[in-house]
């Protein structure tokens, strides 16, 4: 019997890598399944979407098995499995999705209809995301394989790039949505509140959609230096919280045509006194003000329905405050969900393999093995300026 080893999380600020089953084909229901597939994991991601439930900000139970930003090679494949092969480099959409329903037919993946019991939309790894086993582990299931992973063409190329692609089962596209949805194009302004990887991953997104100019705002300096260094013009907002007036000091006017959130519902703002607290409409709220009248504001950034750990009473079931009149009287478009991944990744990849879009040293990936996970998390937590990628058998350390 093959063994497999996961990270799992234990309880608010500890995860642990710990043994955990080799992966079958059956899905969270129990029932025996022909068209999936099981991965040897290439390399799997710690994500900002992890942290929320690492935080203990939102219900997800103790042991889950975490990781949905997952690129892998196939080592078994169901039954029904058509056009993959074993042996085959694939990028995993974090979204599981069915293919066959009324969302997926229109391609909106982020909200499968038959892969959770409890609502739409399945992931890897994620609390209410229909119990899939994730993929931060040497070993994980795919299910729906034909019609979810992305094949690399060329398999040697693909290990040579494979820190840029590994951005493809979630942050890059996630990025890339977020800009599109603001309706960036050629010429826009732009503004991306959060410096953290995805925030990176849209700002790169926008200038690839051809923006005249890319705004990132934090707090957190050492991420705003890397912003600086790759290219976007830093909002320093630990100055002050009159974002229009920030963006004012770079543009010379205190709107943008698109706006991007790539902070969600942790966000920081300021008390009255001047101290930095936890804030969850400030970055829906400033951006509604920062944005053009019939500007669009793209919201990748996670917003939830239960957050046991929220200071207000309100908050705790996901309501905020929200100044909607203002963005109403502005005639905003407003976009927000999971990212359906498989709209994007293909296109991004292209972009990668021919060298337009160097999303590894954008994001500033920093490799670790599967024993630093829990590590990573505590540096990511802290707000250090990189992306982690576990490298669960080294094979990216072979590369290297
Ligand atoms: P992250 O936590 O590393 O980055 C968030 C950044 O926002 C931090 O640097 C923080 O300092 C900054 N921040 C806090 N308050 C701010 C404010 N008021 N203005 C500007 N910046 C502020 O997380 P990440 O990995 O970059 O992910 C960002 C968000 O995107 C998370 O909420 C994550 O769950 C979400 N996400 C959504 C999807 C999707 O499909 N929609 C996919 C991936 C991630
Ligand atoms: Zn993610
Ligand atoms: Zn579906």
């Amino acid at each position: 019997m093959a063994t497999n080893r996961g990270v799992a999380y234990l309880e608010p600020s500890r995860v642990e890598v710990r043994k955990i089953d080799f992966p079958t084909f059956r899905n969270p229901a129990g029932k025996e399944i022909d068209h999936g597939v099981i991965l040897k994991v290439v390399s799997t991601n710690i994500c900002g979407s992890d942290q929320h439930m690492v935080r203990g900000r939102t219900t997800a139970p103790a042991g889950m098995v975490l990781g949905h930003e997952i690129t892998g090679m196939v080592i078994e494949k169901g039954r029904d499995v058509e056009y993959l092969e074993v042996g085959d480099l694939v990028s995993v959409p974090f979204n599981v999705a069915c293919g066959r329903c009324r969302t997926c037919r229109e391609g909106d993946t982020g909200v499968c209809l038959h892969v959770n019991s409890d609502r739409a939309g399945g992931a890897y790894g994620y609390v209410d995301m229909g119990g899939w086993i994730g993929g931060q582990a040497e070993y994980v299931m795919v299910p729906y394989a034909d019609f979810n992973l992305l094949k690399f063409p060329d398999k040697a190329q693909a290990m040579e790039k494979i820190r840029d692609l590994t951005c493809l089962s979630d942050i890059l596209p996630t990025g890339f949505h977020g800009a599109i949805t603001a309706k960036v194009g050629v010429g826009s302004t732009v503004y991306v509140a959060g410096a953290g990887p995805v925030g990176l991953a849209a700002a790169a997104a926008a200038r690839i959609l051809g923006a005249a100019v890319v705004l990132i705002g934090d707090m957190n300096q050492e991420r705003l230096a890397h912003a600086k260094k790759v290219g976007f013009e830093p909002i320093d907002l630990s100055r002050h919280d009159r974002l229009g007036e920030l963006v004012a000091d770079v543009l010379g006017f205190p709107e943008v045509d698109s706006a991007i959130d790539c902070v969600g519902f942790e966000a920081k703002g300021y008390s009255g006194d001047g101290h930095v607290v936890e804030a969850p409409a400030v970055v829906l709220n400033s951006l509604m003000e920062v944005t053009r009248p019939a500007g669009a504001i793209g919201i990748p950034g996670l917003y939830v329905t239960e957050d046991p750990g929220a200071k207000e009473k309100a908050a705790k079931l996901g309501n905020l405050s929200l100044r909607l009149g203002l963005g109403w009287a502005k005639s905003h478009s407003l976009h927000t969900g999971q990212t359906p991944v498989i709209k994007y990744n293909r296109q991004l990849m292209q972009a990668i393999l021919w060298d337009r879009l160097p999303i590894a040293d954008i994001v500033n990936v920093k490799v670790i093995t599967l024993d630093q996970a829990p590590e990573g998390y505590k540096s990511f937590d802290a707000g250090i300026a990189n992306k982690f990628v576990i490298d669960p058998h080294g094979e990216i350390a072979k590369v290297a």
